[in-house]
């Protein structure tokens, strides 16, 4: 930095959901300097290696630059007009549900807003949805189950502030490196502080666990009954919680003791001294946080675990006090943000309810748009399930890759095949999906980007671009407008900044939002805010209320957002176990890479870490198949194919296998692993079971 004589730009980290604070400098020779901010709260300066490795992956030999219709350069004209008069046509002829968009957790906070508005206020569908389904769309659907809102109320200091952090779920050191770190430096500085990782996996963040349970797959619900009984029988719930802020106890408590013994070690796969263990330490330990990610998310009864850890944390009353409570840790950079704008086909704007009428009284008074759609939409594979069956004549993909990243992935190609009107919005010419596309639009991407992203503990920060957009490269949110003007709606999108879209957020936020009938998501303080102050805006954790009487602690009064301002314990069952022979497929993530590979692909460094996909078998299993290490093996579902090298490791449980999800088809031909995910999800989340797949394993 110090060969740059022009102060560096404050920005944000694009990856994970951790939100650090990045310094970035362009320098003289056309490279772009990278330094971890010292004075944003979520890094203090620290950057993981993806993270300190940016600077590598801002070039532009893989940018996707101009506007194209069927493969051939247009201008910004054609192409918006096309876009417009293709969305309209189908609207006019098929009805609103015909269209719909699927959006991104690498879309900033301005994008999903005016994507959100465009399609549901607007066009009158609720047809938007997202990558985020398959990040953390359980614990949205579990916040609000015992909320009443989608309510994150931790902190990373509470983490760092606990005397016992239960991860559920989550490989730390890997998938959210930098708070990883604060965990280690907290643990150091106070050794008395106790760990315990919940993962099939022993993971890289099984190096600094006290306790590590090699749950079987989705265990977590028996796991999380058992715990609650044993705090129930232990006598280590808070009556006093539970009476006078609580409903649901005896129900939620009923289904605990309805497990026994045998069924809780057989459901875990966990030895009866493990379980007792884990029982004692959160019986004896009130400043417990319980941290999870997409182990307890990607699941078919994801909103079950996430409720069952809930429940526990509310049967002891381990909620809204510092060092104690729930903490769902996003995956993506702005997930939070995304579900703050409403941009989940079941969510409206600002944390608000699509299925009640108050709720679309106040968005549509507030859009003045009397189309407001007024039912959920369709989820992210049944969404693409009505592509392929012919329901949705025109649909428009943002700033991510579906035909790697979704279950079935082959299927979601055929389905893009058969659509009669794609549109991808893009920032790489790479992503695998373009190839689907009958229009092509050119995304600025981060560098150039300007707008804001929340992070996992609710923190708002600004991304600001410090490069200029190459070619003819636009902002997601300019697009949108511009495509929204001309299917007819001028007003509503006149938009000329980043700074008018999330003013006009702040203030929908508070619109109608008074302290008697208080929503969760207030942004009051920021409602009027102009350019000069959204230029100037420092990370923040909301609420930001302008009401005087906003708690500075979520839930620290015991007040929740259900109408009676009672949480509720959810009461949960075990899942039905499945008999099915083979093997269990658990997809994930790679310390290195980020999604499909699209910017940590151009960085040699990060590549070298992990050079291409792999397959973690346990040693017995490989030995009865006659596998040995680098051995290449053949995956096989009724979905697909895929083809990995063998790394023959007991880390896993028998019977279980591990592959991460990055490689796309031009870096590893045979290793797209979601190709072979069953299309199954949770029944309330929508979110697809990506952890847990049957598969086959045979010698190559
Ligand atoms: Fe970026 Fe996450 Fe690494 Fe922070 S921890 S530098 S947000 S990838």
């Amino acid at each position: 930095l110090a060969q740059n004589a022009t102060p560096p730009t404050r920005t944000t980290c694009p990856y994970c959901g951790v939100g650090c604070g990045v310094l970035a400098s362009p320098m003289p020779d056309g490279s772009v300097s990278i330094a971890g901010d010292p004075d944003h709260p979520a890094n203090l300066g620290r950057l993981c290696s993806k993270g300190a490795a940016l600077g590598e992956t801002v070039g532009l030999e893989e940018r996707l630059l101009h506007p194209a219709i069927e493969g051939e350069r247009v201008s910004w004209d054609a192409a918006l007009t096309a876009v417009a008069e293709r969305f309209s046509a189908a609207v006019r002829d098929h009805g609103p549900d015909a269209v719909a968009f699927y959006c991104s957790g690498q879309l900033l906070t301005e994008d999903y807003y005016v994507a959100n508005k465009l399609m549901k206020g607007f066009i009158g569908s609720a047809n938007i949805d997202t990558n985020s389904r398959l990040c953390m769309s359980s614990s949205v659907a579990g916040h609000v189950r015992a909320f009443g809102a989608d309510h994150v109320p931790v902190s990373y200091e509470d983490m760092e502030a606990a005397d016992l952090v239960v991860l559920v779920g989550s490989n730390l050191a890997w998938c959210h490196p930098v708070l990883y770190q604060r965990l280690v430096a907290a643990k150091a500085a106070r050794p008395a502080m106790r760990v315990v990782v919940i993962d099939p996996r022993r993971s890289a963040t099984c190096d600094i666990a006290d306790l590590h349970l090699a749950l079987a797959a989705d265990g977590d619900v028996p796991l999380f009954l058992g715990l609650l009984a044993h705090l129930h029988r232990a006598g280590a719930t808070d009556p006093a919680f539970l009476d006078a802020h609580t409903t649901g106890f005896g129900a939620a408590l009923g289904e605990a003791l309805a497990l026994t013994a045998c069924d809780l070690e057989a459901a875990t796969g966990l030895s009866a001294p493990d379980l007792l263990a884990f029982f004692d330490l959160v019986a004896q330990t009130p400043r417990t946080v319980t941290l999870w990610s997409q182990g307890a998310n990607q699941s078919a009864s994801g909103t079950d675990k996430v409720n069952a850890i809930v429940n526990c944390h509310l049967a002891t009353g381990r909620i809204g006090k510092p060092g104690a409570g729930p903490f769902s840790i996003t995956g993506q950079p702005n997930a939070m943000g995304g579900r703050e704008v409403g941009g989940l086909a079941n969510m409206l704007a600002a944390h608000m309810a699509i299925e009640n009428p108050a709720h679309r009284e106040i968005v549509r008074t507030f859009w003045n748009a009397p189309s407001l759609s007024e039912k959920p939409g369709l989820k992210a594979v049944d969404l693409f399930r009505a592509v392929a069956d012919g329901r949705i004549k025109a649909l428009w993909i943002m700033g991510t890759n579906p035909v790697v990243s979704m279950p079935d992935a082959d299927a979601i190609k055929a389905a893009l095949a058969a659509c009669p009107f794609v549109v991808v919005s893009e920032a790489s010419a790479t992503a695998d999906t373009l190839a689907f596309a009958h229009v092509a639009l050119p995304a600025a991407a981060w560098g150039e980007k300007n707008g804001t992203v929340t992070n996992s503990e609710r923190r708002i920060s600004r991304q600001r671009p410090f490069l200029d957009m190459p070619g003819e490269a636009r902002p997601d949110w300019w697009i949108l407008s511009a495509v929204a003007r001309r299917m007819g709606f001028r007003n509503a999108f006149a938009y000329h900044t980043p700074a008018e879209i999330f003013a006009e957020h702040a203030a929908l936020t508070a619109f109608r939002n008074e302290a008697a009938t208080s929503r969760d998501l207030d942004l009051g303080a920021l409602a009027g805010l102009d350019a000069a102050a959204y230029e100037a805006l420092a990370p923040l954790r909301w609420p930001l209320s302008a009401r005087a009487a906003a708690p500075a602690r979520s839930f620290a009064d015991g007040r929740f957002f259900h109408a009676d301002g009672r949480a509720r314990l959810v009461p949960v069952a075990p899942p039905k176990r499945d008999a099915a022979s083979g093997f269990t497929l658990n997809t994930g993530r790679v310390r290195d890479h980020w999604h499909t590979m699209t910017r940590t692909g151009l960085s040699p460094r990060l590549s070298a870490h992990i050079a291409e996909p792999f397959l973690e078998i346990h040693p017995e299993d490989a030995a009865a198949l006659g596998l040995a290490d680098a051995d290449l093996a053949r995956l096989s579902s009724p979905h697909g194919e895929a083809t990995l090298r063998c790394l023959v490791t007991d880390r896993g449980r028998r019977g279980a296998v591990f592959a991460p999800m990055h490689w796309t088809a031009a870096y590893a031909p045979s290793g797209r692993v979601d190709a072979l995910v069953e299309p199954r999800t949770d029944p309330v989340s929508g979110q697809p079971a990506l952890k847990a797949s049957r598969v086959s394993v045979e010698r190559y």
